[in-house]
């Protein structure tokens, strides 16, 4: 019996499980599907697609996307311990102060700053927007190729400003991204959340054990399920069950555990626990598109995994290998008439190609542009009410048509900074673009090419009316003792990666569990929370 049992040991999971432990009288069980972040490659930066399909991978997928040429769409998620963090491109990005102030009462931007702040550990030290001596390491890149470089002069000769801090007064702007990285090395948020407090007597976390249901009495969430290879194990939770399994994986859990439409759950033969009329509905996420060049130069990131690398890796932190080969990007706006920006630039070093399945073959270089305030929805469905099923995901990728403008006015954004300066001087040739720069041929090769940037939330959203699947402290409408923290309560996706929103959310999360936090508290913490 715990006081707490976490489901899914991901970016919200080791936040929650660091900070309820810090009271020595709260008991704090963190489960964890996936096993420990013990492969090498999960701390090597530049090595990030290479854990994908692996073990350290769920290996999701759409069903099919029926605006993108019916494709099934891959979409990687961590299965081990830092969960997706553990397997991310490492990008520290907060979004735009407007995504948090349509969240509403509790989190706006006045509210989650401070919680940013004392997430972080900047490198470049303390100011009116970032924190220093929190959990997070987060740094100036240490690989800056010089392809990368010459994006940075391309975009600012055809007229984007140069921005030295996404996360700072002014998003837009092209400039390096700066990274969750501690002397080089991934920092995850079980790096910086969750190995340092290992050893408190009063936190348990087990891995390998998936979630199958959640254990209810009447209404109220008294334990979870778990299956370790063909062992049941059932877990109690004397004070609340926290569900921290991802976008896809949260509604999945839930949905399992009879909260729902009933009538979707009873052809399943899923007994009903609430009604929940939303749950799964909301999905969104940043679709991605671009355009990959080959070079003769061998500047890029294409044969950098060698001993040589490796050793200086290991040595000093240092060297190619410390990209997150998503090293350098920006933000722009495709319509003089927006509030913000709707599109994020991502260059890399690297033919970064076949939604990072396939390892380019040669030197090169790929810029994409992802769609930042997407109006399509799609869903997470079950398919089986076998848990060890993989759930059933739409996205409906590119269905409003404001998305696809955003897009395509991206992607030639994309290919103007590519045939810019020193950039298009090194190009030898388009291997993956639009046919030409119409914007039928763009938008055909959306649909044909898009991939996910990683970004999925919505699935569980918090909201006021009595539909949404949360409410403000993010407790499970028509269930007891059951909260969701993680992507899934998002109601909007922010301007931006989504791993530090994740975290600050789940840090505000910990002081209402702690009950130390009043909903609709202004910027303010807690005294009794460490301000870092
Ligand atoms: C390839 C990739 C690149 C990305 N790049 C960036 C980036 O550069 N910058 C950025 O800010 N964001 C990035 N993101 C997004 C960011 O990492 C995620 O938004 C964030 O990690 C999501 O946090 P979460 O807590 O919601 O879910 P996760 O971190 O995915 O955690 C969910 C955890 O729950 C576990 N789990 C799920 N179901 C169960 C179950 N039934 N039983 C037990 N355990 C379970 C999972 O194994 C996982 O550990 C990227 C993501 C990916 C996949």
């Amino acid at each position: 019996m715990y006081d707490y049992v976490i489901v899914g040991a991901g970016s919200a999971g080791c936040v929650l499980a660091n900070r309820l432990t810090e009271d020595p009288d709260v008991s704090v069980l963190l489960l964890e599907a996936g096993g420990p972040d013990t492969n090498d490659l999960v701390h090597l930066p530049a090595a990030f697609s290479a854990l994908y399909r692996t073990a350290q991978d769920w290996d999701h997928s759409t069903i099919y996307e029926p605006y993108a040429n019916d494709r099934r769409i891959y979409l990687p998620r961590g299965k081990v311990l830092g969960g997706s963090s553990s397997i991310n491109a490492m990008i520290y990005m907060r979004g735009n102060p407007l995504d948090y102030d349509e969240w509403g009462p509790g989190w706006t931007w006045d509210e989650m700053l401070p919680y940013f702040k004392r997430a972080e550990d900047n490198e470049r030290g303390e100011d009116e927007f970032h924190g220093a001596g929190g959990p997070l390491p987060v740094s100036d890149g240490r690989s800056r190729n010089p392809l990368a470089q010459y994006f940075l002069d391309a975009a600012t000769a055809h007229g984007l400003p140069a921005n030295e801090d996404f996360n700072g007064a002014q998003q837009d702007g092209v400039g390096w991204y700066q990274v969750t990285h501690r002397n080089g090395a991934r920092a995850s948020t079980a790096v910086a959340y969750l190995h340092p407090v290992m050893s408190r007597p009063n936190l348990t976390v087990e891995t390998h054990v998936h979630a199958l249901s959640i254990l209810f009495e009447g209404e109220r969430a008294v334990g979870v399920v778990g299956a370790r290879l063909s062992d049941m194990i059932v877990h109690r939770a004397e004070r609340e069950v926290i569900v921290c399994g991802g976008a896809y994986n949260s509604p999945q859990l839930l949905m399992l555990s009879g909260l729902g439409r009933p009538a979707e759950l009873e052809e399943l033969q899923i007994e009903v626990v609430a009604e929940s009329p939303e749950i799964g509905l909301n999905l969104h996420d940043h679709p991605n598109s671009g355009a990959v060049y080959s070079i003769d130069e061998e500047i890029s990131l294409f044969g950098a995994l060698n001993e040589e690398n490796l050793a200086l890796f290991e040595a000093e932190g240092r060297g190619p290998l410390t990209s997150n080969v998503a090293e350098a990007g920006g933000f722009i706006r495709t319509r003089e008439d927006l509030g913000a920006p709707d599109v994020q630039l991502h260059f890399a070093p690297a033919r970064f190609q076949s939604e990072g399945l396939v390892q380019g073959e040669g030197h090169g270089f790929a810029l994409g542009a992802c769609v930042l305030k997407p109006k399509s929805r799609g869903f997470v469905a079950l398919g089986s009410p076998d848990p060890t099923a993989k759930p059933l995901i739409v996205h409906n990728y590119l269905e409003h048509p404001d998305d696809v403008a955003s897009m395509v006015a991206g992607v030639k954004t994309c290919l103007e900074i590519c045939a810019t300066g020193r950039l298009g001087e090194l190009s030898t040739g388009m291997l993956i673009g639009p046919d030409s720069h119409s914007d039928e041929d763009i938008e055909a090769h959306c649909r044909r090419r898009l991939q996910t940037l990683y970004h999925p939330v919505g699935t569980c959203r918090m909201g006021d009316e009595p539909t949404a699947v949360v409410d403000r402290e993010l407790k499970v409408r028509g269930a007891e003792g059951l909260r969701v923290v993680d992507a899934s309560v998002m109601p909007t996706v922010p301007r931006g990666n989504t791993n530090a929103p994740v975290m600050a959310l789940a840090e505000r999360a910990a002081d209402l569990i702690k009950g130390e936090l009043p909903v609709g508290a202004q910027g303010e913490l807690p005294e009794s929370a460490p301000a870092a």
